[in-house]
């Protein structure tokens, strides 16, 4: 048997987990990319925003462009201690590869270069255009990562036919899962205004605790949407409701409280927004309402993209993908509403954001083939 440790994927792999890269600190992944993508012949820009180091990188001037998309950044690994390896100390134990990032998502990264390494050597005059998107702020405020790409991108009418994210995508066996969209994320930051009083006195008071129970008790009720053939139904959750002060004869002045959308593409952040406000307004409350929009839902219909990706797992695995809209959000919500067809495929994700976070090597083999595929079947 082959030594697969020495495999130039996992050797790549390994020098990105070598790199303490927490958010949004960068520590040199992108260079240590852009130097085998130049010599590939890509033309590597590194876009710098506050203290997000960005690379935007590609090969051809042609149509249609096929970019791999990703992030270098990790979270933090926590209490160093508890790790049966050092976090950012790649180790083999096994079938694994022990490491903060090996999972999320420093494979997806080594398996595009080296997929894009092989591919060039292949076909030097494929058709259309390679490109590569890498934040260093995917985990964190996602604020100057992605998004501002994608915006300087559009000024000046660069556009991305298909995109590879290479998130952790697959929960048992590679690529049994592929996301072709996200739910939407929204959170509402609620006050209630009252009037402090003693509790022995409710008449002279006005309790905003009283005032939102029923409000609360009707948002749990509607039925906000039956989901449709890509999403689950539409869920609404409080994460938080503070108000009183600490004594037990003062009824409060005010409460505040925060809870959370995350949608089908059966709504728009407007009309949940107006949605809301009726509950609201159908009773005699004061309040202030701000909301913060983390990401509309986003959706790739069937089509070329997704047939590849579903194509290039099964020549791999022998099996079909599930097609998931499910997780938490991703940078496909910034990248999507360009038009862009998004697909997510990468390694498992049992472990990400965890203590002993690792992936199985062969996979990052795999994935790594399975790349290459998605090029051949859409730009040759
Ligand atoms: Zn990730």
């Amino acid at each position: 048997m082959t030594d697969i440790s020495s495999e130039p994927v996992v050797d790549l792999l390994c020098d990105l987990i070598r790199r303490p890269s927490v958010t949004p600190d960068d520590a040199g992944c992108q260079l240590v990319l852009t130097e085998r993508l130049t010599q590939l012949g890509f033309v590597c820009e590194t876009l710098q925003f506050n203290d997000v180091t960005n690379l935007w990188a590609r090969r051809g001037s042609e149509s249609p462009v096929l970019c791999f998309a990703g992030h270098t950044d990790v979270v933090p690994p926590g209490s160093k201690d508890e790790w049966r390896y050092p976090p950012f100390e790649p180790t083999f134990d096994g079938d694994f590869l022990y490491g903060r990032g090996a999972a999320d998502m420093k494979s997806g990264l080594a398996a595009m270069i080296v997929a894009l390494e092989n591919f060039l050597a292949a076909y030097p005059n494929h058709g259309g255009s390679l490109a590569l998107l890498i934040t260093s702020d995917e985990e964190g405020r996602a604020r100057d990562g992605t998004l501002k790409v994608m915006d300087t991108l559009r000024a000046r009418n660069e556009t991305i036919d298909w995109c590879v994210l290479g998130e952790p995508s697959s929960q048992h066996t590679l690529g049994d899962i592929v996301r072709i969209g996200r739910r939407g994320s929204l959170s509402g930051m609620l006050t209630v205004h009252g009037v402090q009083g003693h509790v022995a006195f409710p008449q002279h008071a006005d309790n905003p605790i009283r005032r939102f129970a029923p409000v609360l008790a009707e948002l749990h009720e509607v039925q906000w949407d039956d989901g449709n053939e890509h999403f689950p139904p539409t869920s609404f959750q409080v994460v938080d409701i503070r108000a009183g002060i600490g004594a037990p004869n003062v009824t409060p002045a005010e409460l505040s409280a925060r809870f959370n959308f995350r949608y089908s593409t059966e709504w728009t952040h407007e009309s949940l927004q107006k949605k809301v406000a009726s509950v609201f307004d159908a009773h005699d409350i004061g309040y202030e309402l701000n909301w913060h929009l983390s990401g509309e839902p986003f959706l790739t219909e069937p089509g070329q993209l997704i047939d590849a990706v579903s194509q290039a797992i099964h020549a791999e695995t022998g099996s079909t993908p599930e097609l998931s809209t499910g997780g938490g959000t991703s940078d496909g919500r910034f990248i999507s509403p360009a038009g862009t067809d998004v697909v997510e495929l990468g390694p498992v994700n049992a472990s990400i954001h965890k203590i002993d976070e690792h992936v199985k090597v062969e996979d990052v083999i795999t994935l790594t083939r399975m790349y290459q595929r998605i090029m051949e079947l859409m730009l040759l």
